[in-house]
């Protein structure tokens, strides 16, 4: 049996062109969304993950802006431009990308960002508020699968849900998601005991670990759904030997590098009844995500200042 694979580049389209509607009306109403992107520092891969972000900003027509300061900017200097930011009434959406440079305490800085501009979830209010099955803004990345196994029909009601993992960006938010979805959560995480010995008991496995193919075939029952968000980039031709299949690793032969997931996808996809691949699985989901959340945010600008608001349009039940 080979899995069903999920392509995300699909569903991240079709959640896209919904939030274009939405921003056509908006418009309408004399509204246009803008994003802010805080970047501090010079590491390559947020460079990228920041170049991503906003160009599917200017696909939609969301306007955006990149504030960038140098790897050794103080956390007063960087709690500055969040505030100056909190302050704009044209900025719906302030996004921090992380990891923050050492000498920044990313706390601080996150726990300024005005929650109603919070798109990214990471307040603690919003945390609080996913937690109490009341969320404004989920993160990206477990919103994105929930709208993605939404999407395609696939159930969460009743299952045994496994989330390897245990992040406060993917991890704990995506076992809350599945929880208030009517799953059995349980999150497995880098202290876990006999990790086979949990991940075989999922329906439906999560895996947020950032290890390049943790999960094999002995961790997956036979029929599970398998949803891969690692992102790990791989340059060692005995890995990419391990990990991929023929066809990507003669890419990795021209190329010297590749993209996998924390799931041996060769493996896997041989047992898993449904499985998402790395690239073209969750990663485009997480910024159509961001997307709707900041066409989101300049929705709830336009209206009264309503810190209360509740938006249950996540598909939670
Ligand atoms: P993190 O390093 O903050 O957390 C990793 C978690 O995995 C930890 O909770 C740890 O306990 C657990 N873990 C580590 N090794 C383990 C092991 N051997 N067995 C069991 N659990 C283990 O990482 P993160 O920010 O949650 O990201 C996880 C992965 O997802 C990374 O590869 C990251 O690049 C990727 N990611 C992808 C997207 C996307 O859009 N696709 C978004 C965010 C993160």
């Amino acid at each position: 049996m080979s899995a069903i694979v999920l392509d995300g580049v699909e569903t991240a389209a079709a959640i896209k062109a919904e939030a274009g509607v939405e921003l056509q009306r908006l418009r309408a109403a004399g509204v246009v969304p803008g994003l802010a992107v805080l970047l501090v520092g010079d590491d390559p891969a947020s460079a990228v993950y920041v170049r991503n972000k906003t160009r599917s900003c200017e696909e939609l027509g969301v306007r955006h802006e990149t504030k960038r300061l140098p790897a050794g900017a103080s956390t007063a200097e960087v709690a500055k431009v969040v505030e100056e930011l909190n302050r704009r009434p044209e900025i719906h959406g302030i996004l921090v990308q992380l990891p923050l440079p050492r000498g920044v305490d990313a706390e601080r800085v996150l726990d300024l960002v005005d929650p109603a501009k919070d798109v990214d979830g990471f307040h603690p209010e919003n945390v609080g508020r996913l937690v109490q099955k009341r969320p404004r803004f989920v993160p990206c990345t477990p919103a994105g699968i929930m709208e993605l196994l939404h999407r395609r029909g696939i159930p969460v009601r009743g299952t045994r849900a496994v989330v390897v993992g245990r992040s406060d960006i993917v991890g704990k938010p995506m076992g809350l998601l599945l929880l208030h979805a009517d799953a059995t959560v349980t999150w497995a995480h880098s202290r876990t005991p006999d990790l086979v010995a949990v991940t075989r008991e999922a329906d439906l496995l999560v895996v947020a670990a950032g290890r390049p193919g943790l999960v094999r075939r002995e961790h997956v029952r036979p029929g599970a759904v398998v949803i891969d968000v690692g992102m790990n980039r791989i340059e060692r031709a005995e890995d990419a030997r391990q990990l991929l299949e023929p066809a990507r690793f003669r890419d990795f032969e021209r190329r010297g590098h590749a993209l996998v997931g924390d799931v041996h996808f060769p493996e896997v996809k041989e047992v898993a009844s449904v499985i998402t691949p790395v690239p073209r699985g969750v990663g485009p989901l997480t910024i159509a995500m961001l997307l709707k959340n900041t066409i989101r945010a300049a929705r709830g600008a336009q209206g009264p200042a309503d810190p209360g608001r509740v938006d249950s349009s996540y598909p939670l039940d």
